[in-house]
């Protein structure tokens, strides 16, 4: 059964005790709303043990923002995929454009830190997306494409069962201008029909693929209604509690 959630990715925001205080409001929000996806914050290393203290994670996951290529060593100011789990998180995002663009991550090294994140048991929101300039030469279906199929095919079916997939069209990130959900919906088709043509269709149709880029209440309901679209991973609008609220009851 495919699952709808809803992710943020507060991004390099929040002191440690503004996260906390950040992270009780939407548990507390979800313990009393009739919510219907699973809900999701991801946060920085830094927060992870503390924010872990003041969730119930059945009901609030938790997720590191990314992890190091390696599993431990030489590797001063990396936190790596175990590290992470060690303080009770639950997923893992990886790959997320600024990760690509500032610190050059490429889609080999991402398929290391896929592997490194599932073995120690992570889950793993995975990010892909075109730029504007690649969009508008044609090269959409190409760019994710490779990012898809050079980081996450060698898996096999049980590993792809922890693989979430967010769709985040790098225009669209923090900048205002969200996909169309006509938009959003064909590609998130398109990555669906890959799922489909390695793993097969039943197991396509059992992955979540996320949208992401300036979704916010307004916007979260048209996009969401859309058959491909399960879900939103959030930037903005998950660092106050309403507004990512009003995403969550979009479903
Ligand atoms: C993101 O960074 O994952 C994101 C979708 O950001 P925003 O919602 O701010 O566009």
């Amino acid at each position: 059964m495919r699952k709808n959630i809803v992710a943020g990715n507060w991004k390099m925001n929040t002191t440690v005790p503004e996260g906390v205080e950040l992270a009780k409001a939407v548990n507390d929000a979800v313990a009393s709303t009739d919510i219907k996806c699973d809900v999701i914050v991801g946060v920085p290393f830094t927060h992870l043990t503390a924010v872990k203290q003041v969730i119930d994670i059945n009901k609030v996951g938790l997720a590191a923002e990314n992890c190091a290529d390696h599993n431990s060593g030489a590797y001063t100011g990396e936190v790596s995929a175990p590290m992470v789990a060690s303080t009770g998180a639950n997923y893992v995002i990886l790959g997320h454009s600024e990760r690509r663009g500032y610190y050059n991550e490429t889609n080999e090294m991402l398929k290391t830190k896929v592997d490194l994140a599932l073995e120690a048991g992570l889950k793993v929101i995975f990010c892909c997306g075109e730029s504007l300039e690649e969009r508008e030469a044609g090269k959409l279906e190409e760019v994710i494409g490779a990012e898809i199929s050079e980081s996450l095919f060698h898996l096999d079916a049980e590993q792809w069962k922890n693989i979430v997939i967010a769709y985040e069209p790098i225009w669209a990130i923090g900048t205002g201008k969200t996909a169309t959900s006509d938009q959003a919906q064909e590609v998130h088709a398109f990555i669906r029909a890959l799922i489909a043509k390695q793993f097969g269709e039943d197991l396509a149709g059992d992955t979540t693929i996320l949208y992401g880029g300036s979704c916010k209440p307004s916007n979260a309901q048209e996009l969401f209604a859309k058959p491909d679209i399960d879900g939103g991973l959030i930037g903005g609008a998950s660092l106050k509690c309403d507004d990512f609220m009003g995403i969550v009851t979009a479903f």
